[in-house]
């Protein structure tokens, strides 16, 4: 066998196959060989760790080891001793060509008897527990000398045959059966969907195929330091390794170069407490993923190479999933805000909206609570117009100074702010107030255009997370659109508040419907307490829409401002004279009784008769006229609402008797038959 062929047998694989004959069951068996050449056997095999809680065995046994090693190789023939604690060992040389010489090592057995005054002797002098030692010890499997030196030649004759075809075709066989597997795990790892699937996959086939008791991982975090994540036999949570202390490891895996460690295994790990760990890159192209370490593992070279056969497999289906992970979250995260958005924009209301646009902000981020704040109008301070977890009217009774305290500041600057701990955060510097529940939280400007109109406010993460750049990017992006609606809530209001303070009809310049109203409601109220007569005329202009099918719109329009000027000088100067709408007038005469109201009421039908319109001709009666409805204060009803319906019926009763005419409701008429304009329409 040449030397070649030995650093391919590799010991653990002969120990193995040594361990699977029955007589050598009850013995903890080693293997060390002289590393250097020169007899010195380095720590290359483990003491026979049958009490190895024991201090007593750890601290003697090496040397004793040791000089049964040396003993064994000068002689060339097994050598049995008692080690200190009266357990028996063997060491068996190997002796095989031109091989470094190497010795296999067995232990763990004891004698029948156990000598209890040597035992007490040994623990008096390391002052030890006698008893816990006895424990320990009784329940070891018990050989005779002569059976432990059998045993030891059983072993001499064995090795041999096991270093020759006998092991070759084992550990062949053995290889392909784990070639086999492998292939069969990485077809499961191409479907695997997630990256916790491919990472489970990879821990249980390193676990179980390759037999490997604990495994973790490094990986790559912030600042060059890596986090220790248990895959296999271990916490998932680990600690992590610094900076300076990886680099030997790291500096290596970018060339793909297996690592073991053993001397720093302990430093670098403690929370694992391991002895040696081999270090496999865990990564795909140029991109590192991780390092993958397996704890006291040494692995023989086929098998390095069938897990880093797998591993890489592993590795790049790993970056395809995530790859596949983050456009699917992509696209979804896109799809809820295309869905927030329209549900933004069927939004009426500034209060509803700001509300939802909290709301929905707040859900993008997992955030349990937040605020709105939006600018005063002269922009000197903030307000809280919209608040998520926190007492509305204790949050609308604060107010912020732009420039001042973090919304204050992020108003001022239009600088976004992602805080991960506001105690620790040198541009805060303030401590943690109360009422956010975690340190974490984000700050947003709203803008409108060049303008900064508000700040929107998250905190308090669910789960007690932090958030994250990602976080703020997308409540950035919500912001801005965000905005557009408010933008949009905002104008349809001021139009809501510019309407609401109109009282002129822009075509005529008269008084409106509402503006009618008010004062109809005030003229009426003063009549009845001054007992004065009030009423209520309705003019309406007849064919209209013939003459506008005829003379088209602009003229029609003319022909309305020139109606309008005629009603007002036919008013008095108490008189209201409103546009009800379209073609349709209302002129109230407060202290005007019935009577007399007949008589402006012809006079006013006379002068629209009258009136030169342009190509009135046309029309079906040859001119343009009005039919007018008239109805009185307090023979007709004493509220606005049954007055103007009176009214309305009265002109009803002109259109019906011919038009260009003027009708005075009768009393009850108010209540009869079909008219113009519905009691709601009136109330409006
Ligand atoms: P009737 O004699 O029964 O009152 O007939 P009409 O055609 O006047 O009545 P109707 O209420 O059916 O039509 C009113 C028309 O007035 C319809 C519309 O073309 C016209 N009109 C309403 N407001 C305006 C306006 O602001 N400008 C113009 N040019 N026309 C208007
Ligand atoms: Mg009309
Ligand atoms: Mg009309």
């Amino acid at each position: 066998m040449s030397h070649a062929e030995l650093t391919t047998i590799q010991p653990v694989e002969l120990l193995e196959n040594l361990k699977a004959h029955p007589f050598l069951a009850p013995y903890h068996l080693s293997f060390c060989c002289d590393q250097d050449g020169a007899g010195r056997f380095k720590s290359a095999f483990t003491i026979c760790g049958a009490v190895e809680q024991n201090p007593l065995c750890s601290k003697i046994c090496r040397t004793m080891v040791e000089e049964a090693v040396q003993r064994a190789s000068g002689s060339g023939v097994p050598v049995v001793f008692r080690c200190h604690a009266g357990l028996l060992n063997f060491a068996v040389p190997i002796k095989n060509g031109d091989l470094p010489f190497s010795c296999i090592i067995g232990g763990g057995v004891r004698e029948k008897e156990i000598d209890l005054a040597h035992l007490e002797v040994l623990s008096a002098a390391d002052n030890l527990d006698v008893v816990a030692l006895l424990g320990e010890l009784e329940q070891l499997p018990t050989a005779t000398e002569q059976e432990v030196t059998e045993t030891a030649h059983r072993v001499q004759e064995l090795v041999p045959s096991l270093l020759t075809r006998n092991l070759h075709s084992l550990i062949f066989e053995k290889t392909m059966q784990r070639l086999a597997a492998v292939t069969g795990v990485s077809a499961g790892i191409d479907g695997a969907r997630t990256a916790c699937d491919v990472m489970g996959l990879v821990s249980e086939t390193l676990g179980i195929l390759f037999d490997i008791a604990r495994i973790a991982i490094l990986v790559p975090q912030g600042g060059g330091s890596f986090a220790v994540k248990g895959l296999w036999g271990l916490d998932l949570d680990l600690g992590s390794v610094p900076a300076a202390k990886a680099h030997g490891i790291f500096s290596r895996h970018r060339t793909d170069q297996t690592v073991t460690i053993e001397d720093d295994c302990r430093a670098l790990f403690p929370a694992v407490e391991a002895d040696r760990a081999t270090c496999i890159r865990f990564g795909s192209g140029d991109e590192l993923l991780g390092v993958l370490v397996l704890f006291d593992t040494t692995l023989p070279p086929r098998d390095e190479m069938l897990v880093k056969l797998f591993t890489g497999r592993a590795a790049s289906r790993l970056q395809q999933v995530r790859s596949e992970e983050r456009h699917s979250s992509e696209s979804a995260q896109a799809e809820k805000l295309l869905h927030m958005f329209s549900t933004l924009s069927r939004t009426e209301g500034k209060e509803e909206l700001n509300q939802r646009i909290l709301g929905m902000a707040a859900d993008l981020v997992d955030a349990s609570s937040g605020s709105i704040m939006f600018k005063n109008d002269n922009g000197e301070t903030l307000k809280i117009e919209s608040a998520l977890g926190m007492n509305m009217q204790l949050a609308q009774s604060m107010v912020v100074q732009v420039g001042t305290g973090i919304a204050g500041k992020v108003a001022a600057s239009g600088h976004p702010l992602l805080v991960n701990d506001i105690e620790k955060d040198k541009r805060i510097g303030t401590p943690n107030r109360p009422r956010f529940k975690t340190k974490s939280f984000v700050s947003i400007p709203i803008r409108l255009r060049d303008d900064i109109i508000g700040v929107l406010n998250l905190s308090d993460k669910k789960n007690q997370g932090i958030f994250t750049e990602a976080d703020l990017k997308l409540l950035i992006t919500f912001a801005d659109h965000a905005s557009i609606m408010i933008e949009r809530a905002i104008s349809i209001e001021r139009a809501d508040i510019l309407e609401q303070l109109s009282i002129t009809d822009h075509l005529t310049g008269l008084y409106n419907r509402r503006f009618l109203k008010r004062r109809m409601e005030e003229e009426l109220s003063r009549s009845i307490r001054q007992n004065l007569g009030l009423t209520v005329m309705f003019v309406d202009l007849d064919h209209f829409k013939i003459y506008n099918d005829l003379c088209g719109h602009l003229a029609g329009d003319r022909a309305l401002k020139r109606l309008a000027r005629i009603l007002s000088e036919s008013a008095r100067q108490m008189d209201i004279v409103t546009r009800y709408g379209g073609e349709e007038f209302c002129i109230i005469l407060p202290g005007t009784s019935k009577k007399e109201s007949i008589f402006v009421a012809e006079r006013i039908r006379r002068a629209i008769e009258s009136e030169e319109f342009p190509h009135e001709e046309n029309l079906p009666q040859g001119s343009l006229t009005a039919s007018i409805g008239v109805s009185s204060y307090p023979e007709d009803g004493s509220t606005d609402a049954v007055l103007i319906k009176a009214a309305d019926v009265a002109l009803y009763r002109a259109k019906a008797d011919g038009r260009n005419r003027v009708a005075i409701a009768s009393g009850a008429e108010a209540d009869e038959g079909p008219h113009l304009k519905s009691v709601a329409q009136n109330q409006q």
